[in-house]
């Protein structure tokens, strides 16, 4: 090993071809801001797909960090910590959950409640009340039961027989699932904002009608959070805005700010169901990813912190409709707080990669939710003069793309 030299090229040589990642290598960050190798700067709207709510480099996390550091970072689930038990208090009273299991990623959090939902509905009422509902175009991680319970087969085919007991509903469709949901029903699982499907808000009697046949049934309503809990949807968690209760409910991205953990949050009674050594996990709860995370709750949960999410949710849904007047490239702007769906109208079909791309060479990060839609999940905290700013620059990549479609359309006529 002599040559330790390593540019974009190099993922291509050197990782397991899993992602596209950008032509750019981000080396810092701060704030609302990313630097590249070159020195070149990007206002980040993306935040590390919807997880840096507080932005890069946090002073007061940078802090828990090297404190937390400096005392313990990891001891195993055979001994307790103090920062995972603050923590579980924290989040407990914020929600109507009394209780927390950690793992470090949604897929994980997700894994637990669905097992946790099984051998609930199994100790209840035995062994024939074990279906999941879930609904199309879902995400929930991508381990083997979270692929199979999402709703999107192209995650789960070619990986051999997927677990049974799973069934698929349109979102949002409160017939279907009032319809299908029964004596075998012992778990709905659904995103109260489906975050990877396109950005598309429930309806909230949609959600009321999944409770009411959750408790007809003896059913487990679980609300997967990764995307829209930790303030992102200008409450702290989303369900708090939409008049229905969860039992179970999971949490991750924005819960480190980018350091791993996940969490499962449910009441005593149904906790109950797990037992010593029924489930588990190595890293789950370690000191460090749970100090840094109490202080993020703590920080995120502010009155100020989340007004603000409100308020620059609105600037940007402003901002977004000014520039449609302008290039008439969306069919919807949607979505809550700063998680905001941007879907491209018929002309532009399938080319939200397009404007990813042109936003970075025009120095803006952006995602996409699908091929339809552009996605915008920046820091909570985003300043206005960015926020303005990378508007700004996501705009010029729009009249790029918008004008290089005007002249191949030229050329072609
Ligand atoms: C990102 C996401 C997950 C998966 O989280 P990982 O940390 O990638 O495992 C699960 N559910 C939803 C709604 C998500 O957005």
């Amino acid at each position: 090993m002599n040559d330790l030299t390593v540019t974009r090229q190099t993922f291509d040589e050197v990782m397991v071809p899993l992602f596209s990642p950008a032509a750019f290598v981000p080396v810092r960050g701060e704030g609302s801001r990313v630097w590249d190798t070159q020195g070149r700067d990007y206002i980040d709207f993306a935040g590390g797909i919807a997880v840096t709510a507080l932005g890069h480099s946090h002073p007061e996390l940078l802090k828990v960090l090297q404190e937390q550091g400096s005392q313990l970072w990891h001891i195993g689930n055979g001994y307790t910590n103090e920062p995972v038990l603050r923590l579980a208090k924290r989040l407990e009273a914020l929600t109507f959950a009394d209780r927390a299991f950690f793992a470090n990623s949604g897929a994980e959090a997700n894994e637990a409640a669905l097992k946790l939902a099984r051998r609930v509905a199994f100790d209840r009422f035995g062994a024939d009340k074990y279906e999941i509902v879930s609904f199309t175009q879902s995400f929930h991680g991508r381990t083997f039961f979270t692929v199979s319970v999402g709703g999107q087969p192209k995650y789960s085919e070619g990986f051999g027989p997927i677990p049974q007991g799973i069934i698929h509903l349109p979102y949002n469709d409160t017939e279907a699932a009032l319809k299908a949901i029964g004596a075998k029903t012992c778990a709905v699982i659904v995103e109260p904002i489906q975050g990877e499907g396109g950005v598309i808000p429930a309806d909230p009697a949609f959600l009321k009608a999944l409770r009411e046949a959750c408790d007809q049934h003896g059913a487990l309503l679980i609300f997967d959070e990764v995307q829209t809990g930790v303030g992102r949807s200008g409450h702290f968690y989303a369900y708090q805005d939409t008049g229905v209760t969860p039992d179970i409910l999971t949490t991750a991205k924005a819960l480190g700010n980018g350091f791993p953990i996940g969490a499962m949050l449910t009441t005593t009674a149904i906790a109950a169901h797990f037992k010593v050594g029924v489930h588990g996990t190595t890293y789950g709860g370690n000191p460090l990813a749970a100090a840094i995370a109490e202080k993020v709750v703590e920080l995120v949960s502010s009155p100020a912190v989340l007004e603000g999410v409100r308020t620059r949710s609105e600037l940007l849904k402003a901002k977004l409709a000014k520039i449609n007047e302008r290039f008439g490239i969306f069919k919807d702007v949607r979505g809550k707080g700063l998680l905001i769906g941007a879907e491209l109208t018929d002309a532009f079909k399938g080319r939200a990669k397009d404007f990813v791309t042109a936003a970075a060479n025009h120095g803006a990060m952006m995602l996409m939710a699908g091929p339809d839609v552009l996605r915008f999940a920046p820091s909570l905290l985003m300043p206005l003069d960015d926020l303005n700013e990378g508007l700004a620059r996501v705009e010029k990549a729009i009249e790029a793309v918008t004008a290089a479609k005007a002249t191949t359309a030229e050329a072609a006529r």
